[in-house]
């Protein structure tokens, strides 16, 4: 099957196999990981081999925290403010709907001002550096930095007012390239694309951000203690980090970041290459620079015939390619996982019933 879903989604093969592989008895203990205590020498292991892969893989900065959360990424939008916001404001660019439930959240906590937003233009390019105004005293900008739903895709980061901390959302797109983790105070991702299983979710963040949390934030909550609490304050996602930890090893075998990306870049190029070349019965309408390598939503010319294409699809055992609600149409996600093999069962889908139907 190829599992087009955008979240949770699709995971490699080899690691899925491992995972089942080890279930009942991990590493000749005679139980499984999951049943093992936190705190005993077998897990400790398991988290710190994870943390020291992703360091490697992301080239993450000796001053930067890695946490791993639960709650996922939407709690994180509210857990930001709460652990950044210090009594200030922070600047929230508005490029899709993941980054419109940030600053909604973010508003409940504390002061969020809208920097910027394309929503006028339905969420289909990037703000130009004229539409974006930031607070040189903001306590951070907020970005995402890979809209899931609408397809838009950051390559260059805004310029932001030196000195302001910049928060990205990457949930959609982490691990799918190299990224400068120094350009940023703090990365956030829930797990359920190119990490692993829901219910973890990922916070790289800048030590000096650390300790600002309002008084009221709970201490489960407060970034700092789990940071020094090597994100064990309580108990944690146990068998997410396992898998996440396989993923990694799996990453860094497979040549690491530059390797994945290219990988990416050939698949998103196919399938827009399809989409393009269909003279019209397929269409992206995302501008062509900010067009996501991850989530490609595109629309046929005639909406009647969405059922029928996700019939077809699900004949040829394509899965999870309808789109989201609020855009309509079809959404293929690419992820990390997803191969050129099942990019091309797409496209030949895709060529087979616009001939069909012309
Ligand atoms: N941010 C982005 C970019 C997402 O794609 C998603 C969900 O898929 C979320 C946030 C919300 O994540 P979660 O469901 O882990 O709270």
């Amino acid at each position: 099957i190829f599992n087009f879903s955008a979240g949770p989604a699709v995971l490699p093969t080899p690691v899925l196999e491992k995972a089942r592989d080890e279930l009942l008895d991990w590493h000749g203990r005679g139980m499984s990981i999951m049943e093992m205590s936190h705190r005993g020498k077998d897990f400790t292991g398991v988290i710190e081999a994870a943390e020291a892969d992703l360091r490697t893989l992301m080239g993450i900065p000796s001053n930067y925290k890695v946490l791993f959360l639960q709650g996922g990424a939407t709690q994180m939008f509210a857990q930001i403010p709460m652990n950044l916001l210090a009594g200030g404001t922070a600047d929230y660019v508005v490029t899709g709907s993941w980054s419109k439930k940030a600053i909604k959240e973010a508003q409940r906590v504390g002061k969020a001002r809208l920097a910027g937003s394309t929503e006028a233009d339905a969420f289909t390019r990037l703000p130009g550096v004229g539409e974006l105004s930031f607070d040189p005293s903001a306590a951070y900008v907020h970005l995402c930095t890979n809209e899931t739903i609408h397809g838009v895709e950051m390559f260059d980061l805004p310029e932001t007012p030196a000195g302001v901390p910049v928060v990205a959302d990457m949930s959609s797109h982490i691990l799918s390239r190299p990224m400068d983790v120094s350009k940023y105070g703090l990365i956030y991702a829930g797990a359920q694309k190119n990490i692993g299983p829901a219910g973890l979710v990922i916070v790289i963040v800048r030590e000096d951000l650390l300790g600002k949390a309002a008084p009221t934030t709970p201490t489960v909550m407060d970034f700092s203690v789990m940071a020094e609490n090597g994100s064990m304050l309580n108990t944690p996602p146990t068998f997410g980090i396992y898998l996440a930890g396989l993923i990694f090893k799996h990453l860094l075998a497979e040549g690491g970041l530059a390797a994945v990306e290219a990988a990416n870049v050939a698949k998103a190029r196919r399938l827009y290459d399809a989409i393009d070349g269909s003279g019209g019965f397929y269409r992206n309408p995302v501008a062509v620079d900010c067009r996501s390598r991850m989530n490609v939503p595109f629309t046929l010319a005639d909406g009647a015939l969405d059922a029928a294409f996700l019939a077809a699809a699900a004949e040829r055992r394509l899965e999870g390619l309808k789109g989201h609600k609020s855009v309509g149409g079809m959404r293929a996600s690419i992820y990390n996982a997803m191969s050129l093999e099942g990019v091309d069962a797409l496209v030949e889908l895709m060529q087979d019933f616009a001939a069909r139907r012309a």
